[in-house]
Order: C-alpha cells, then structure tokens, then sequence
C-alpha cells in the first residue's frame, strides 16, 4: 500500500528455485528520515547565533587588553571550528538528501590548477607538492561538488603529512576508459584495521591529531556522499608511517575527451 517501503533481495535457493525475501523497512527509513531532518534543523539554528558570536569576537581589540589577547584568540579558533562544523554537516544533509546532482561538463584542467593553489595554501612550503595533469579528459557532474570532494582530500593530505613530506595529485586514464584522480601523501597512514570505517562520520584515527589539525571529522564521509552521487568509488591505500593514497574512480560514462582531443580524431 502507499507509503510502505519494503527491501527485497532474491537469493539463490537451489538449481531450480530462487527465494525472494521482502523486509518492510518503512519504520527504519522515518527515523532515518528523521534523523536527517533533526540535524539539519540543529545545524541550521545554530547559525546564527554562531554569526553573532562571531561578529562581536571580531569586534574586540586585542590591543586594548593585552592580557585577553590569548583568549580571545582561543575562542576565535573554537568559534570557527564551530562554524566549519555547523557548515559540514548542513553540507551532508544536503548531499543525503539528493538522489543525483547537475551533470554538466567539469574542466579537469582548471580544478588541478585549483587544486595546486589550494595545497600550496594550505602547505605554506612544508612540502614538495606535484601536480601531474597528464590525461587530457575532462569529468562529468557537478564541479562544485567534485571540487569540495578533491579538495577534502588534499586538506588531509596537508594536515596528516609532517613537514618534509611529500604529496601528489595526479588525474589519469583507466584501463576501462573511465578515470582516476588520486591524492598520495607520505605522512602518518592509517592502520589497517581503522580503513573500514574510515568515512564514517566523525571517525578519527587518532582524536588528539585529528582534533589538533583543525578538521571536523565530516571530511570523508561528504567525499564518499559526493563520489556516490556520481556513481564513482574511494578507494583507500594507505601504510603507517609511509604515507596513504586517497582514489576516486569514475566510470567511462563519468569521463568526457577535451575539444582538443576531440579534434585529432579521424574523421
Ligand atoms: P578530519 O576532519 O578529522 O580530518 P576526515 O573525515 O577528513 O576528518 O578524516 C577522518 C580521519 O581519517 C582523520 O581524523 C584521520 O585520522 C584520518 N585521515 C584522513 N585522511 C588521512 C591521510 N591523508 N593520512 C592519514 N590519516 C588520514
């Protein structure tokens, strides 16, 4: 009947026959449903708030009152992370609540140009940085959204690489005409048993590392909301104290030849 959501899978029984179960998952799907709509509406109202906070920090001089000046920088850090927290998870209520994004065409060129820019930000000359844009192909999908999923990843890079470290991001043809954009590093890695869970929310391998870094612990799970939403996959490599590489795998139908190859084509 309306509004009832059942989950069936059809599972082998024997040569011959084939048992189909069906799971009313009607009740799960509202609290999730729930669920959703409850932190969305909590990040939502905490907006403002925020923003008033934030505002009369702003309007405090540190000069005046040398004594506060440690402080007020304290709760300016906190403030943001509060901010960044808030806009993190507005960001996943609203990926989970898509079903697809806009497909346009995504320059591939400019986003590792960004990209660049963006590590070198975020490095300040901590680490030798590449940029490898040897494949001439350009993606299909929502460029905001791959570029908040590329850049995701090269912030953790940057944070969980010491100085001296090394990181690479590099785009690439696949062997099945889709595409690859990988982010290596040569920091801390994560211990095997933490990859499976790695994109949960708020998971952490270290929490004092993690927390000092100034991330919020939303970063991978809106990669993997995003990638799925373009039906591509994370893949995960990564060894304790040598480094990790973090792959989103695009399918050919996600991958589209740039004009210039276009032209050499024969006709
Ligand atoms: P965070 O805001 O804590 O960085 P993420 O969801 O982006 O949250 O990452 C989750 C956890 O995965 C991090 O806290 C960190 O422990 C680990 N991690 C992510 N990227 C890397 C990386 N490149 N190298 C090592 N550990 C990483």
């Amino acid at each position: 009947s309306a509004g009832v959501r059942l989950s069936l899978r059809l599972i082998p029984y024997s040569d011959e026959l084939w048992l189909l179960v069906a799971r009313d998952v009607t009740k799960v799907m509202r609290l999730e449903q729930m669920r959703r709509d409850f932190v969305a509406n909590v990040s939502h109202e905490l907006r403002t708030p925020l923003t008033v906070v934030h505002g009369y920090l702003d309007m405090l001089d540190p000069e005046e009152q040398p004594e506060w000046a440690p402080i007020l920088e304290e709760m300016r850090r906190q403030s943001q992370r509060m901010t960044q927290l808030v806009e993190d998870l507005l960001t996943l209520s609203r990926l989970e609540a898509q079903d697809s994004l806009v497909d346009e065409d995504v320059s591939m060129g400019s986003m590792m140009v960004t990209l660049r820019r963006e590590a070198e930000a975020l490095s300040q000359r901590r680490h030798a940085i590449t940029v490898d844009d040897g494949a001439d192909i350009d993606l299909i999908g929502s460029t905001r959204e791959l570029h908040s999923a590329f850049s995701n990843l090269v912030a953790n890079a940057v944070r969980y690489t010491p100085a001296g470290g090394s990181i690479s991001i590099a785009l690439a043809r696949s062997a099945d005409g889709g595409a690859v954009l990988s982010v290596r590093d040569s920091g801390y890695g994560i211990p095997a048993a933490h990859l499976p869970r790695i994109t949960e929310r708020f998971y952490r391998v270290s929490t004092s590392r993690s927390r000092e870094s100034g991330g919020t612990g939303l970063g991978l799970s809106i990669v993997k909301h995003i990638l799925q939403l373009h039906q591509a996959r994370l893949e995960i490599e990564s060894e304790v104290g040598q480094g990790s590489t973090f792959s989103c795998h695009f399918g050919p139908e996600r991958v589209h030849a740039r004009e210039r190859d276009v032209a050499r084509l024969p006709v």
